[in-house]
């Protein structure tokens, strides 16, 4: 039965650092990883190839049911594909960001992604990052945990990880952007990013990679001892 596959919710605003919390609890645990965030990048960018209105609700549903998306583990990495297109690196430019963020607030659109997500909860167990794994996703999970930093730091990350990508961007500029994304991402109808009342909050404006890790980690115990036993089946 899905439903008693543990899952491990990681939400909070651009930035934040889920991403790479979730992925290395996935991986420590042996368990599944669901980037959501990837999956509403594949519309944007689908969209965006398609040249539809990204506030067009209907054309941008249309184009989310439309689609094939694929995610393949590899040992070191994770492949998203587009209709059997390898589009991993192109989902993260920046304006594939922004037009996601803009045809995340459709609920139809989110709906088309909603099965998708669910299928994600497998054997032995599921850490999935985004917006609302732990309020509406994965109501249930056993652990919340919902992070948040500083605007300043964020954008601090988010500069370092584009001149890894080879692209310059100036921190007022990635402020600016971030704090209209998370304003888009909180003030929205569907699904607004909002801290689920049972989640742990962490800040990780101060912390390393590894601070974070412990802290996430100290909740954990209890979970992984029942998932060792084999209780969750
Ligand atoms: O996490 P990431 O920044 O890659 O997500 C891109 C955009 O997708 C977010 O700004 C947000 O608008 C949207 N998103 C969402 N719900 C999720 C994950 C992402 O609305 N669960």
């Amino acid at each position: 039965m899905p439903e008693t596959v543990p899952v491990i919710a990681v939400d909070g605003t651009a930035g934040s650092g889920k991403g790479t919390l979730a992925r290395n609890l996935a991986n420590e645990l042996g368990w599944h990883y669901l980037d959501s965030g990837a999956l509403y990048r594949a519309i944007g960018l689908a969209v965006l190839e398609r040249g539809a209105n990204p506030d067009d609700a209907g054309a941008c549903s249309e184009i989310a049911r439309g689609l094939r998306i694929e995610t393949q583990t590899l040992p070191e990495s994770i492949r998203l594909l587009l209709d059997g297109v390898d589009v991993t690196a192109r989902i993260r430019e920046p304006e594939v960001g922004h037009v996601a963020s803009r045809v995340s607030v459709h609920p139809e659109v989110r709906r088309a992604l909603l099965d998708h997500q669910r299928a994600a909860r497998r054997m032995p167990g599921l850490v999935a990052d985004g917006r609302d794994m732990g309020t509406v996703i994965f109501p249930n999970a056993c652990l919340k945990i919902h992070l948040t930093a500083s605007l300043e730091e964020r954008a601090r990350r988010r500069q370092r990880q584009l001149e890894e990508m080879g692209i310059n961007a100036r921190l007022n500029t990635l402020i600016d952007e971030l704090n209209q994304r998370d304003l888009q991402d909180m003030r929205r109808g569907a699904s607004p990013l909002i801290q689920a009342p049972d989640a742990i909050l962490i800040d990780t404006s101060a912390c390393s990679i590894e601070e974070v890790h412990a802290k996430a980690r100290a909740c954990l115990p209890g979970i992984l001892t029942q998932s060792d036993k084999g209780t969750h089946s």
